[in-house]
């Protein structure tokens, strides 16, 4: 392909609204355009290196025995009411009505779509297993759209949903799902690691998800160090502390003035305390009334984990009045003592035998506040988030957090669809039975920015062979020279034949700036002709992210160049 063919207005200086370095590169490699917030443009080489991810995506799911669909993107707000989400899904959700007013949405994903197919063209236990797979265009009205293709409203997702008939085939998908992911990311050339991830109310241990590794991901996650134990900080468990709590402290709490001092800080610095000596009571609103939760000072409180363990699904601190109205005190004095509220304790309070606490009274606090004794405890849970401090819930070992960049997500929906939806299939025995589901999303646009995160230097992208837009740079020292014109024609026609994905840069530039372009667009190789190597029937090439620059006998070019793609872009071959 000749470069001058092509729409590649690359920039040589860093868009200023763009944050994360994916974004910056994506549009300085003028492969991204913006159109409006949180919606792009792709132009030539983004939808070479989407049509990669595409590809290896496709091959993986073909594999795993899925079969390709394509659902509108269009859906009627009908079926959204008949599974209850249409109340109950945010403003991510896109509402709009039609010319009739009839209400509809852009799907930001496709349970109901796909559940609605199923339930009208699958009437017997003969027709499943199935697994139904698109790759598509989703909308979602995403609050922070930021980091270009990270999070983007408009994005392209593969979503897959399979239907079996009982719990134990749809675990199987499950399994087998979860092997065509490993193999999709790693030969989209990632880094990544699997973690548990929250299943809500369905808990167990059937929610996956996939996290590229880096610096810039929007989510924490817990690794242990030791074992192949990973979580979502969401859902991280936190291994109890052994041992039993020791005896009350005094015989009864103990009233402290605390003028002004509110935060934990400032409580543990006037009353001379450490902040583990500290608990916080947080006051949420929920569906279901408001309720308190306690949390020792030095821990955060993990929401996900407070939802799940009231089976909630709005969970929102009340607000300063409101915290007036329920506790008598203003917020920073707020406590558990007396409070006429559900009371959630974490597992390490109720450990504790003599905490400081609001009093529910303006400018005090309580000291040797002893839960067993002093409070009505409604349930004690893990409700806080991991540290680094705490040992694997596993083994024991060390954990670390790490950042990372969600690319896929595996869930064991169970019957919650089909149930809602009344997607049923008559067994052996004749007997209707509800389908069992699970979903399966990757962000296929997604991917192309998390790779470039993880794949870049001052220079530029340098992608992974199987996602690279082009395998080969090939740069022309003065295309005005016939003996180099010839030799670069000669070199392009013959890659081509040989499947090498080669980029002509034939434009009327300086060789700097072709250089630098090269770079940027992180193609793999870099493939130098000029006239003095030349005349010794040589070619310069240097393999981006390397310093390293090798003269090649032009006649050996494609056994080098070959071997090397072959490998590398084993992405691309099924083996
Ligand atoms: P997140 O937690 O990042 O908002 P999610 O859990 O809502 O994602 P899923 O519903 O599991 O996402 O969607 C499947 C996949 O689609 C995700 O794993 C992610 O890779 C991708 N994805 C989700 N939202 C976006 C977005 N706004 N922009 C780009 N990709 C996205
Ligand atoms: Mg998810």
């Amino acid at each position: 392909m000749l470069f001058s063919r092509l729409l590649i207005p690359t920039l040589k200086e860093n868009p200023a609204e763009a944050e994360a370095v994916s974004h910056r590169l994506l549009l300085r490699a003028g492969m991204i355009r913006k159109l409006a917030s949180g919606i792009y443009n792709y132009l030539p080489l983004g939808l070479r290196v989407l049509r990669k991810v595409e590809r290896i995506v496709r091959e993986e799911m073909d594999r795993a025995g899925a079969q390709e669909v394509l659902l509108p993107a269009v859906q009627p707000a009908e079926l959204w009411q008949e599974s209850s989400r249409w109340q109950v899904y945010g403003k991510e959700l896109l509402r709009f009505k039609d010319r009739h007013g009839r209400d509809c949405c852009f799907g930001p994903t496709h349970e109901e779509v796909i559940t609605d197919l199923v339930r009208k063209e699958v009437h017997s236990y003969r027709q499943l297993p199935l697994n139904l797979y698109q790759i598509q265009v989703k909308f979602r009205d995403e609050i922070r759209p930021r980091f270009g293709l990270i999070r983007g409203r408009e994005f392209i997702m593969k979503d897959a949903y399979s239907f079996d008939a009982d719990e134990a085939g749809a675990e199987a998908c499950y399994r087998r799902m979860y092997d065509a992911y490993n193999r999709i990311f790693s030969r989209c050339g990632l880094s990544f690691k699997v973690v548990e991830a929250d299943s809500g109310p369905i808990g167990g241990s059937f929610s996956h998800e996939f996290m590229v590794l880096a610096d810039t991901g929007e989510d924490l996650l817990a690794s242990c160090t030791s074992c192949d134990y990973a979580a979502n900080l969401e859902k991280a468990e936190v291994a109890p502390a052994p041992g039993s709590p020791g005896p009350p402290v005094g015989d009864a709490p103990e009233l402290a003035p605390t003028p002004n001092v509110r935060t934990v800080g400032e409580v543990a610095a006037f009353l001379k305390v450490t902040p583990a000596d500290i608990v916080k009571t947080l006051i949420y609103e929920t569906d279901e009334g408001p309720v308190a939760v306690l949390i020792r000072g030095d821990h955060d409180v993990n929401e996900v984990k407070v939802k799940n363990l009231l089976g909630v699904t709005d969970l929102i601190l009340a607000g300063l009045i409101r915290v007036q109205e329920l506790t008598g005190a203003e917020v920073g004095f707020a406590g558990p003592v007396k409070l006429k509220l559900p009371i959630y304790a974490d597992q390490a309070v109720a450990r504790m035998t003599a905490m400081v606490t609001g009093a529910n009274r303006d400018n005090y606090h309580l000291k040797q506040v002893n839960p067993g004794r002093d409070v009505k405890i409604t349930a004690v849970a893990d409700l806080r988030s991991v540290t680094e401090q705490d040992p694997c819930p596993r083994c024991g070992g060390v954990l670390t957090i790490l950042r990372g960049i969600e690319v896929g997500h595996i869930f064991k929906l169970g019957l919650k669809y089909s149930k809602a939806l009344k997607a049923t299939y008559l067994d052996q025995e004749g007997k209707e039975q509800y389908l069992y589901m699970g979903c399966y999303g990757i962000g296929v646009s997604r991917i192309v920015a998390a790779a470039i995160e993880q794949g870049h230097d001052a220079n530029g992208i340098i992608f992974p062979m199987a996602l690279a837009p082009f395998q080969v740079g090939l740069i022309p020292i003065a295309l005005n020279d016939p003996a180099v014109r010839e030799c670069v024609e000669s070199l392009h026609a013959d890659l081509e034949a040989a499947g090498v994905e080669v980029l002509l840069d034939d434009r009327d530039e300086r060789p700097g700036v072709k250089f630098k372009d090269c770079d940027l667009l992180g193609l793999p190789f870099r493939v130098v002709v000029g006239a003095k190597a030349l005349d010794k029937g040589q070619a310069e090439v240097k393999e981006r992210g390397s310093n390293e620059t090798k003269f090649i006998p032009l006649k050996e070019l494609w056994d080098y160049l070959g071997k090397l793609i072959q490998e590398g872009a084993r992405g691309n071959i099924i083996s």
